[in-house]
């Protein structure tokens, strides 16, 4: 696993933990710039998604 400062969708610079091979790892830091949210962003929309739902996923 490495951890990378990345600049995300949501607009917020954040560290973010990637593990794969180089190629997994620059894909996944793509998709997190492109459609990713922030640590907090992710938490408000889990928080969100849940007070509807009551399920994670
Ligand atoms: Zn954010």
């Amino acid at each position: 696993m490495s951890k990378h400062t990345i600049l995300f969708a949501c607009g917020h610079i954040a560290d973010a933990e990637v593990e794969g091979s180089e190629y997994e790892k620059k894909q996944k830091l793509i998709y997190l710039k492109i459609c990713g949210r922030c640590p907090d962003c992710e938490k408000k929309y889990r928080e969100n998604r849940g007070a509807t739902s009551g399920e994670d996923r």
